[in-house]
């Protein structure tokens, strides 16, 4: 197998809503809020880490393509041959526990706020994360109980970049497909994207957190130079059922 080159993807993420990526609590300042979110150790500042980008796309193809199974577990396949061909393994990687020849195709980067949106933001003397007091209510008493949510507000703008890698690969005892397999299967990558501008990033987002948008350029380059696929993009259908519980 050889590696013969890589896709580059950049976009800007749009936050719709706020968005709560938690810090974990293993990390919280004594006086500091109840559920931070999590932020880079050197700036300070609020990123989407690229790991949680790809757990969640994947996640969100799994149950897309009908591949969790009744524990809710990480699917995986368990063959090679299987692997090779299942969208879900070939672009996201099996585990390692299962010693499989399949290279993971996809490179999630952490993605960092926009520049020009944190100068606006500086400009008007505003902070790049914001507090939501939200209140459970016990059910008997009815006594409120406040914790406060750290999130990235409304309108924040992150920078996003991932990398796909494609591989020559052996389609029989002679022959390789000179890529043309992972090429194909990118479009599989592009409706998990467009899958989770239909869902939710990070925490709460039942509760109204974490819609996101891919907003005004979409940047593919396949080794060619850069082109536009946002209005492409914006078109992917996804399968009808959820196409129509989208409006
Ligand atoms: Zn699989």
């Amino acid at each position: 197998m050889e590696l013969l080159k890589y896709y580059t993807l950049k976009g800007k993420i749009e936050v719709l809503t706020g968005l709560h990526i938690g810090a974990g609590s293993e990390i919280i300042e004594i006086g500091g809020m109840d559920n931070p979110v999590i932020k880079h150790p050197i700036t300070k500042e609020p990123y989407i880490p690229g790991s949680s980008l790809k757990g969640k796309i994947r996640a969100l193809l799994e149950w897309y393509e009908g591949k969790v199974n009744d524990k809710g577990d990480v699917h995986s396949c368990d063959k090679t041959e299987n692997a090779k061909n299942c969208h879900i393994c070939r672009i996201f990687g099996v585990s390692a526990s299962e010693k499989l020849e399949i290279p993971t195709r996809v490179i999630f980067r952490d993605c960092f706020l926009n520049e020009e949106w944190k100068k606006k933001i500086f400009e008007r003397e505003l902070e790049l994360v914001e507090e939501k007091r939200e209140n459970t209510i016990n059910r008997i008493s009815s006594v409120a109980n406040p914790r406060s949510m750290e999130r990235v507000p409304p309108g924040a703008i992150f920078d996003f970049e991932l990398n796909y890698r494609i591989f020559n690969t052996k389609i029989d005892n002679e022959n390789f497909d000179n890529g043309k397999i992972d090429e194909e299967f990118f479009s599989t990558l592009l409706t998990g994207l467009k899958l989770l501008e239909m869902d939710y990033l990070g925490g709460s987002g039942t509760r109204g957190y974490g819609k996101i948008k891919f907003i005004k350029e979409l940047m593919l380059d396949k080794g060619d130079g850069p082109k536009d696929i946002l209005d492409d993009f914006d078109k992917i259908k996804l399968n009808k059922n959820i196409e129509e519980k989208k409006s």
